[in-house]
């Protein structure tokens, strides 16, 4: 018999069939076959029924539904708190809009959920097995969801031609009365003017550095100081030729807005890679220009072309992923030089700060480091399988004990819960009788709250226990296919590999340290 705590319900049964569903499952999921099982699981439980709502030939991918939208129109109007379905994929088989309604919309409108075949039922809540991996899958597909979204909303300001944020490029700031705009900032505008004569003038780049370090001229990192707390002191001071390049080559200086350059490799990764170049998004004349057009062409003539490089990328498998197991900063994998030369990884802090000597190179020959890491993660996947094949034989059987505990427990609770509202119920009853007197009915009363308080506190812990076997467990499957996958491919993907590994460490004595998402 069905929990119901003393509430009474009022069922919407909701029956949908599909034209996908027509030839291969029709008997199964025919109107007639749902209907008749809807209906035997309300009498069997005592139900009382408000409608049914049948959408025939409709497609579980979107909830533009007749019936459908009757049954959530009911529910706004209060008419149904309890909606069952045969099973989950009949509500839709879109994970985010069901996950939805499951998560969010039914819970906010006090609305019971029941899939009879699937066994999931909201009101006891994720004690059942069934809806945690479904849960796992969905949250997933939210977070790609969602950081698809912000990226596309950003790209939209950007097609406005809305400054987005990050930092300002020298030589502007935000404006304050429109953070989607940028303003001069004189001083900083003044040495951009001067770097782009000395170009005209004919210097090098590194010629220009070396003049405005030696005037002492402020560097874009000294004016952005309050980000380089950590380097302080350090080159902060000096111009570099990049520094210089990037100046002379950016357009924002003839008042276009160039944004998009930079993007992250996805949702998971927090690695920045830069775009190429296509896929700027550019708006022209957003801002105030510093320097004029012909000034600036002008400049782009007599900057040297970088031949080849940075054109045809390599993409490394493990990329984003090393790091220097001294200093802690990431690693970087040199792009070949040529076609079939060899890529070296190199420590990002000693890059940077070659003449300071603040951390080593950390070079290692990259096909070669790769192959020994592949090798080893290897290694860790079979040992991984064999522990888990152990550990499946011996500790899941104590954990299932635990677990049925845990279950028969949180069913005496409920019981028990229940009869302590009837308790409350009689003895609100026995006062408005006048059968007992206020004082009794308060002192009574307490005690009764306390108790339900406590049960109430038990049942929620040990939910909470259930509900993270069924997460551990959905963990452990995902980890299992990544690993079996891993396994049966001759060379492995690289999203594959992102999902392994959490990150490698990298020691200047040749150490590795590979840190990976599951117990080695
Ligand atoms: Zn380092």
């Amino acid at each position: 018999m069905l929990e119901s705590l003393n509430k009474i319900y009022n069922v919407g049964l909701y029956i949908r069939l599909s034209r996908e569903d027509d030839d291969k499952t029709e008997m199964s999921e025919s109107i007639t076959n749902q209907k008749s099982l809807l209906l035997q699981y309300v009498k069997e439980n005592n139900l009382r029924v408000y409608d049914i709502y049948i959408d025939d030939g409709y497609s579980g991918t979107n909830f533009d539904r007749p019936d459908f939208n009757r049954l959530l129109n009911d529910i706004e109007l209060g008419k149904i708190n309890m909606v069952i379905t045969k099973d989950m994929s009949r509500l839709g088989r879109d994970y985010i809009g069901t996950g939805n309604l499951i998560e969010k919309y039914f819970p906010e409108h006090n609305v019971r959920y029941i899939a009879v075949t699937d066994n999931i039922d909201t009101f006891l809540d994720s004690s059942n097995n069934d809806i945690a991996p479904f849960k796992a899958i969905m949250n997933d597909m939210y977070a790609k969801d969602i950081s698809k979204k912000i990226k596309s909303s950003l790209k939209a300001k950007m097609k406005e031609g809305k400054w987005v944020g990050g930092r300002t490029p020298f030589g502007y700031d935000q404006d304050k009365d429109n953070k989607n705009h940028l303003v001069v900032n004189i001083e900083q505008a003044y040495i951009v003017k001067r770097i782009f004569d000395m170009c005209l003038d004919g210097l090098s780049f590194f010629e220009i550095a070396k003049k405005l370090t030696n005037e002492k001229v402020k560097t874009p990192a000294q004016y952005y100081s309050f980000e380089w707390k950590s380097h302080y002191n350090l080159r902060y001071g000096e111009w570099n030729a990049k520094t210089i390049r990037d100046i002379l080559t950016n357009r924002m200086y003839i008042g276009d807005l160039v944004q998009n350059r930079r993007s992250k490799v996805n949702y998971k990764v927090k690695k920045v890679v830069k775009n190429n170049p296509k896929d700027y998004i550019v708006v022209e004349s957003t801002h105030e220009a510093i320097i004029d057009k012909n000034t600036f062409y002008e400049a782009q003539k007599r900057i040297p072309k970088n031949k080849g490089r940075n054109e045809k990328k390599d993409n490394h498998l493990l990329d984003g992923l090393l790091y220097c197991g001294d200093c802690g900063h990431r690693i970087s994998i040199t792009s070949r030089r040529k076609k079939d030369s060899r890529c070296y990884t190199i420590c990002n802090y000693y890059r940077t700060y070659m003449k300071q000597k603040l951390c080593t190179t950390h070079s290692n020959n990259y096909d070669e480091l790769e192959k020994a890491i592949i090798k080893s993660l290897t290694e860790m996947c079979l040992n991984y399988i064999n522990k888990d094949r152990i550990k499946n034989n011996v500790l899941n059987n104590l954990k299932e004990d635990n677990k049925t505990n845990e279950k028969k427990e949180i069913d005496l609770l409920m019981n028990d819960i229940k009869q302590i509202n009837d308790n409350l119920d009689i003895i609100y009853i026995d006062k408005l009788n006048k059968a007992i007197t206020e004082e009794q009915f308060e002192r009574v009363k307490m005690k009764l709250e306390q108790e339900l308080n406590n049960k109430q506190n038990r049942y929620n812990e040990l939910n909470h226990n259930v509900n993270e076997y069924v997460n551990e467990e959905s963990k452990n499957k995902m980890i299992n296919e990544y690993i079996n996958k891993f396994l049966s491919m001759k060379e492995p993907s690289r999203e594959l590999i992102i999902n392994l590994i959490d990150r490698i460490e990298i020691f200047e004595d040749k150490t590795i340290n590979i840190h990976v998402c599951f117990s080695k």
